[in-house]
Parts: structure tokens; C-alpha cells; sequence
């Protein structure tokens, strides 16, 4: 592995896994789920289920679930607070987040802000210099024991904590049920349309059967993956723009996949930036799903890329960038600042 990261990046020695998971003790729940979902979905393949409509829905079903709910409710709005939207559609997106069944919002901010706290130290939470495996999914599914407690969540996710509705979707699982409950109305849309195109009741339960499996456990295995290989690949394979302390990656694959993502290096260069992107060609639809919310007037205070100029592989910024990257000038302060919690630090 190590001859796939240059030398420009952290250590890429090998990490022991987080010492506050000692004992890798398996949260049966999310095993057990995790688990049930990867049997379900290849059923979607087998003949007589398999659709090719369903295949093609899954591309506005991750958009609506992954970008709109995980990219931009769960990443840019509430972890790194990169734009701003008003309260209910920032609370109609963090459902959207919630239908693809990734944890509540406040469980999966605090992960991710510890991640950007400690990237690939041994506090990270999911780093790939354990294993690709741990980096992927197998973290989620082990207790770590630094999220089992109430004094991380108020350290790192205050401003979560103090929204009502965020503190209800955490407690109780309340969060599962609204994911239930999206199961449950994709269900009967599902029976709807097979009832209104089918003859026969056996045709019927088929069709609605295929339906369902494309739309809900198909799309939120498919969100799930994509999701975790910005945690995987993203920080495993391709280039950097930047000289970041993390051996975080802009993989390409991923970025298109995730409809933005994958310009994970950029990312943690600079972690409150709106826009993910920052060359011309570097695609970042979620980016544009923000630009195209404050043309409305439905975002504002979109924060722009900041990167410190001791992140910079030659003290310049390239001409071709699509967004205007500012270089912050205090280099000691600018990258000690990334450190911090929250990701919110290299703004002006
Ligand atoms: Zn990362
Ligand atoms: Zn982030």
C-alpha cells in the first residue's frame, strides 16, 4: 500500500486500530442489518426481479438520498457548516439523510468531525492505514467506545445538540423509524404502480417486489457504498492537490459516483469549503445543487475554498481552478487550525 502514497503525505505506516475500540466488541445491530440488507439486495438481479428501470432510478434516488441527504444535509450543512439553508429544508434534507440509514445525523457529525480532527491518526475513527476493511464498513459496525459517550457528542456537536429536532432523530432511534416509515410509503407507491400496470396478481406482487428492492434496499446498499468509499478508496488511491497532514486522496471514480465526494484531498485542504471541487474538471454536482439553492435564495453564506499556503505544493495556486481558492498567509496558524474540531477553521 504505502508504494500508492507519495511522499508528500503523512506517514504511511501501518495504524493500529483505535484504542478506544480495544476488544473490537461487534454492535450486533448494525452487523445484523448491515448484513440482512447485502443478502436482500442481489436478489434484485435474479430474473423475473431484476429492472432495468430500477437500475436506472438508481441515479435520482442517490441524488435525492446520498447528495441531497448525506452529501449536503449531513456533510456540508450540519458537520462542516459550509452553506447555510433555512431551518426546514435543512430538516427536510437531514430526512432525506436518514432514508439512506447511515446513523443519526448527530452520531455521524461527531464521527465525522473527530475524523477530521485526527485524520489518519490513530483517533480516527476509520482510517485505511488499519485496513481498507475497517476504513470501509467494518467501523461501523464496532463499538468505539468514544461515541458511547455524552461528553463527545457536547464536545464536538454542541450546535446539533441544541436543535430539537436533531436531539429527537437521535434519541430513541427515532431515527430508524423515519427510515421505516420511508420503507413503508416506498412499499405502497410501489404496490400502486404495479397495481396499475400489471394483470394478473402474480404479476403484480413481482413487479411491486422488483420496485421495492430497486428502490429502497438496492439505492441504500448502493448509498451506503459509495458513502464509505470516500472513507476507503478516497483516502487510499489518487492524486492531491494539496499537502495535507492525512493521506486523503481526489479519486475520480469516486467523485463521480457520490455526484462530488471523491475530491476528498481537496476536501480536508479545506474542510468548511461549500465546493469540493476546485479544478475546472473536477465535477462536483452537490456543489452545484448549492449554487443553484442560492440562486433561489435558498442558501447563503456559501463558505469559499481557504487553503493554507503551506498545504500548497509549490506556494501557487493553478490558474485553472473553477473556484477561486484563497490562500491563507499564517501557515503555522492556518494548518495547526485544521486540527481543530469541527473542520470549521480555515475561514475568514
Ligand atoms: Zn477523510
Ligand atoms: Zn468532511
Amino acid at each position: 500500500m504505502s508504494a500508492l502514497l507519495d511522499e508528500s503525505a503523512m506517514s504511511s505506516q501501518p495504524l493500529e486500530y483505535p484504542l478506544t475500540t480495544a476488544g473490537r466488541r461487534v454492535i450486533w445491530m448494525y452487523a445484523v442489518v448491515i448484513g440482512l440488507f447485502h443478502v436482500v439486495a442481489p436478489l434484485a438481479f435474479l430474473p423475473g426481479l431484476f429492472s432495468w428501470v430500477g437500475l436506472v432510478l438508481l441515479l435520482p434516488g442517490n441524488y435525492v438520498f446520498g447528495s441531497l441527504g448525506i452529501n449536503l444535509a449531513y456533510h456540508r450543512i450540519l458537520t462542516h457548516r459550509s452553506v447555510v439553508v433555512p431551518r426546514w429544508l435543512e430538516h427536510l434534507f437531514t430526512i432525506f439523510g436518514v432514508c439512506s440509514l447511515q446513523g443519526s445525523p448527530l452520531r455521524w457529525v461527531t464521527t465525522h468531525r473527530i475524523h477530521h480532527q485526527f485524520s489518519d491518526e490513530r483517533e480516527d475513527p476509520h482510517s485505511p492505514l488499519v485496513t481498507f476493511f475497517w476504513s470501509h464498513v467494518q467501523w461501523v459496525f464496532i463499538t468505539n467506545n468514544v461515541l458511547e459517550r455524552l461528553s463527545t457528542y457536547e464536545r464536538y456537536s454542541r450546535d446539533l445538540i441544541d436543535d430539537p429536532f436533531q436531539r429527537w432523530l437521535h434519541r430513541g432511534y427515532h431515527w430508524v423509524w423515519v427510515y421505516v416509515a420511508h420503507a413503508v410509503a416506498f412499499a405502497g407507491l410501489c404496490l400502486g404502480i404495479a397495481w396499475l400496470t400489471t394483470e394478473t396478481a402474480a404479476e403484480m406482487w413481482t413487479t411491486s417486489t422488483s420496485l421495492f428492492l430497486w428502490l429502497v434496499v438496492v439505492r441504500t446498499v448502493y448509498v451506503w457504498h459509495i458513502t464509505w468509499l470516500v472513507n476507503s478508496a478516497a483516502h487510499y488511491w489518487g492524486y492531491r492537490n494539496y499537502k495535507t497532514h492525512d493521506v486523503s486522496r481526489n479519486n475520480w471514480v469516486v467523485a463521480v459516483l457520490t455526484n462530488g465526494e471523491g475530491w476528498h484531498n481537496n476536501h480536508h485542504a479545506s474542510p468548511r469549503a461549500a465546493a469540493h471541487g476546485h479544478r475546472w474538471w473536477e465535477i462536483d454536482l452537490t456543489y452545484w445543487t448549492i449554487v443553484a439553492l442560492k440562486w433561489v435564495g435558498l442558501a447563503w453564506k456559501v463558505v469559499p475554498v481557504k487553503v493554507p499556503k503551506v498545504l500548497l505544493p509549490d506556494g501557487q495556486v493553478s490558474k485553472s481552478n473553477a473556484v477561486t481558492v484563497s490562500v491563507e498567509d499564517e501557515s503555522d496558524k492556518g494548518t495547526s487550525q485544521l486540527r481543530e474540531p469541527h473542520g470549521q477553521q480555515v475561514v475568514s
